[in-house]
């Protein structure tokens, strides 16, 4: 599998982030001249990485040879991570690359807008409220009038809003009004300074079986209007059936688990005719001339190009670049702009392919800080008989340059080291949507050039400028870096700039139960050898911090201090956060450094604002001892602990009547009736400690796939209701419930500042025993009393609650700590 994969991995290129560069056989090069030759694009667009149909893709690139692309408005930040612990930021972080990875073996290309992938949605109207409709639509009509596709298919259906996502349906909304829009010189105007109106010619929606919910009804509806073609395609020249393709794209999504197992035969995909000339030919690209004549000047490049198609020499590759030049020579002198570029990318991608040339630039380090110098070495080497030779090699940004002026032989390498010096203002390698703070539904990218990109272009770059036989061309290549790992062998990464100095917290946030001071600690790490200076902490009014700041050296690159702070919180309910500072030489560093690093992608660099989130609490509290049973994982346990609680972690298989005597309260951990089987055996056991006088605490669970229908002692059925708007109104059903009085007076303001959603999975029938405590809902919907739910059974208490305290509890909102501190306290 390992050896498919890389050799997938170089099957078409990308703007690739540093790592085992293109290396491609005959059959690759054959399969981009083919593309070379055709002038044609797709569009797919939907709203997360996942959404994509990657055998619809594949399909395109592979059979149809058109330049795909897949836009995913969001980077699939709001979702769970099975493969870490990274979550939002770092997890978009992830899935970008996991896109861009999928691409690599599908063959399309990849882009997203600013939106971020805030949570669920129920509707567009709710899903619009919170993305800025406007920008989002911006950077739609900047993909398109850049990407200029001739036809976009939309992943969802526009005309039924509520049955998915609300972001599902906004992607394909907004993709009908981009389309539109693009096309209109009156809108957004402000783009035309870079690029041009496009009008693409039509729009689909690409329909499946999972829109009728299964492929027995989807076999039974009426399929007249639309357009179907088999995409099971067989390529000999890969070996590979196009849905195996697809499989192996579908696969490099692990952080969904995402693994998916090809097949082969026929597979019809269906599209539906939505906005454009809406023909309904089998044919998607009908009427729209996808050769070189649709150019000026384009009809003499395609007759050299159709003839190089066929005369291809698949044991000669090289044979072909006599041809390959003089269309090169041609393609330069193209008045349009667009064609002439891409066109240039491509061909210079098959010319390097077909000599056998390797170009690379390696640094001597991974990283180096600005103004720093680091070592860098070449290497040159054709692998053909035709005359190039090396006339000179420069480093970019404003660097050193070579002039070897030397005949490449073939198959002799040519081998050089120069230096490269780190530029003053050279910013840190990152990706560009996180250098400054997101608002809830937006990143915010202040340059309209990045926007769209998947990833921050290469800065470090190296430029050989070669001469084929009296033809200059001139290949880009970034700095790499690279090294030898024992298990894996040959390992490459992106060299990355980096700060002298990082700072970082231990904790995300600190919860302060009560006046007592608290020692919290920084860490600073050294970007190069040899850095001093102070470093100091700030925070809001009313919290103190001793001392003012402190001295730290450090010696060696990458090596590390941790410095405490004493930091005194005020006298009432109170947050804030803290941010760190560390002066060296009158420069100010506040930053951290996050490393995301996984095989299946590229090691990611984050250099981001480091901050710690503090909170003071006014909190009362009974009980000190809690018993948790972990579901599908939350940092319920830890949260309770910072508020002062002792938490001891159970085994569901291992839980007795009498090991559960000395707890106070026992809390199930999310989805714990979803993920945990042995719970089904042992609810009987909880339930008894709850007669006897213990409480029970149970979090949200799903309605399908629980292991047991007994869920509590008196009757409780789950339903799929939920509140989705984190400001929703909350009106108390039962006031005078000590849940809501003992040891904590709740008031409405312990519902606000709540994160993302109110709750889900809300109960929506339940027997007598239960009181409803809480009654929520989002706009335009009824009632929803079952966020919260007690019952006293025998001496103790049963809770239920959808209430999403996984949450909340992060982000230190005080009002849940203080919810969920009654739970645990009652009848106490
Ligand atoms: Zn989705």
């Amino acid at each position: 599998m390992r050896n498919l994969l890389s050799l997938l991995c170089c099957f078409f290129l990308l703007n690739i982030h540093a790592q085992q560069p293109e290396k491609l056989n005959a059959s690759e090069i054959f399969q981009k001249i083919k593309k070379l030759n055709f002038l044609g694009s797709v569009l797919y667009i939907g709203a997360h990485p996942d959404d994509e149909n990657t055998r619809l893709i594949s399909y395109f690139s592979n059979e149809k040879n058109a330049r795909t692309a897949y836009l995913s408005l969001t980077r699939g930040d709001g979702g769970q991570n099975l493969i870490g612990s990274e979550l939002r930021e770092q997890l978009g972080v992830i899935r970008t690359q996991e896109l861009l990875a999928a691409r690599r073996i599908d063959g399309g290309e990849q882009f997203f807008t600013r939106a971020n992938d805030f949570g669920y949605s129920k509707t567009p109207v709710e899903t619009l409220k919170i993305w800025d409709k406007e920008k989002v639509l911006a950077d739609m009509v900047w993909i398109i009038r850049n990407f200029k596709p001739d036809i976009i298919i939309n992943r969802f259906d526009h005309r039924t809003p509520g049955t998915t996502h609300g972001h599902h349906t906004s992607s394909a909304l907004l993709s009908l009004e981009a389309f539109e829009a693009a096309a209109n010189p009156a809108k957004f105007h402000e783009q035309l300074e870079f690029t041009k109106p496009h009008q693409s010619k039509r729009v689909y929606f690409n329909t499946s079986p999972w829109f009728y919910g299964g492929q027995e009804a989807f076999e039974e509806a009426n399929k007249n209007q639309f357009i179907s073609f088999d995409t099971g395609t067989y390529f000999p020249l890969l070996g590979l059936s196009n849905p195996e393709i697809s499989s192996l794209s579908r696969s490099q999504h692990q952080s969904q688990g995402f693994g998916s197992t090809g097949s082969r035969g026929s597979q019809m995909e269906y599209l539906e005719p939505i906005k454009g000339d809406t023909l309904r030919s089998q044919n998607v690209f009908k009427n729209i001339d996808t050769s070189w004549n649709k150019l000026e000047g384009g009809k003499a490049i395609g007759e050299i190009l159709t003839q190089v198609e066929k005369d291809f020499n698949f044991k000669d590759p090289a044979a072909s670049l006599p041809k390959l030049l003089e269309a090169y020579t041609l393609i330069q002198k193209l008045p349009n702009k667009h064609w002439r570029e891409q066109k240039t990318k491509e061909i210079k991608d098959i010319i390097y392919a077909s000599a056998g040339l390797f170009l690379e630039a390696v640094a001597s380090r991974a990283s180096a800080t600005p103004q720093d110098s680091v070592q860098v070495k070449l290497e040159a080497i054709n692998r053909s008989d035709f005359p190039i030779s090396l006339n000179s090699v420069e480093l970019s940004p404003n660097n050193t340059k070579t002039h070897p002026q030397i005949n490449l032989k073939n198959n002799t390498a040519w081998h050089s080291e120069v230096s490269l010096k780190i530029p003053k203002n050279t910013p840190y390698t990152t990706p560009y949507w996180l250098k400054e703070t997101a608002n809830n539904g937006m990143y915010i990218v202040k340059d309209q050039q990045l926007r769209g990109l998947p990833e921050t272009p290469e800065l470090s770059k190296s430029l050989f400028q070669l001469d084929f036989n009296g033809l200059s061309l001139t290949f880009e290549r970034p700095i790499v870096y690279k090294f030898n790992d024992p298990v894996f062998g040959e390992t490459y990464q992106a060299f990355e700039v980096i700060p002298e100095v990082s700072i970082s917290f231990e904790d995300e946030i600190v919860i302060f139960e009560n006046a007592e001071p608290k020692k919290i600690s920084v860490k600073l790490t050294s970007g190069k050898a040899n850095v001093q200076g102070e470093v100091s902490l700030s925070a809001g009014e009313g919290w103190t911090i001793k001392p003012e700041e402190q001295k730290f050296q450090l010696q060696q690159k990458g090596s590390t201090q941790i410095h405490s702070f004493q930091v005194i919180p005020p006298k009432n309910q109170n947050e804030t956060f803290i941010s760190p500072t560390a002066l060296v030489n009158g420069k100010e560093f506040s930053e951290k450094l996050i490393t995301i690093d996984y095989k299946h992608i590229p090691k990611q660099n984050l250099v981001t604002p480091s901050k710690l989130k503090v909170a003071r609490l006014e909190i009362e509290k009974k009980g000190k001892l809690l018993g948790y049973i972990e579901g599908a994982g939350d940092v319920v346990p830890e949260s309770l602990e910072q508020i002062g609680y002792s938490v001891e972690k159970l085994n569901a298989a291992s839980i007795s009547a009498s090991s559960l005597e000395k707890y106070d309260a026992i809390v199930l951990g999310i989805r714990a009736l979803n993920t945990l089987k042995d719970l089904k055996f042992k609810q009987q056991i909880l339930f008894d400690y709850v007669k006897s006088g213990g409480n029970l605490i149970v979090q949200y669970n799903t309605s399908r796939g629980l292991v047991t229908n007994k869920i509590a002692p008196f009757p409780l059925e789950l339903s799929r209701d939920r509140v989705t708007d984190e400001t929703a109104e909350v009106r108390f059903l039962a006031e005078n419930h000590p849940v809501l009085n003992f040891p904590n007076k709740i008031t409405k303001n312990d519902f606000d500042n709540w994160v993302q959603e109110r709750g889900l999975y809300f109960p929506d029938s339940w027997s007598e025993e239960f009181t409803p405590i809480l009654s929520m809902q989002d706009e335009n919907e009824s009632p929803k009393n079952g966020s919260l739910l007690v019952a006293q059974y025998g001496e103790g208490y049963f809770i239920y609650t959808g209430l999403s305290f996984f949450r909340q509890f992060p982000a230190g909102v005080a009002g849940a700590y203080r919810l969920f501190a009654n739970m645990i306290s009652i009848g106490k």
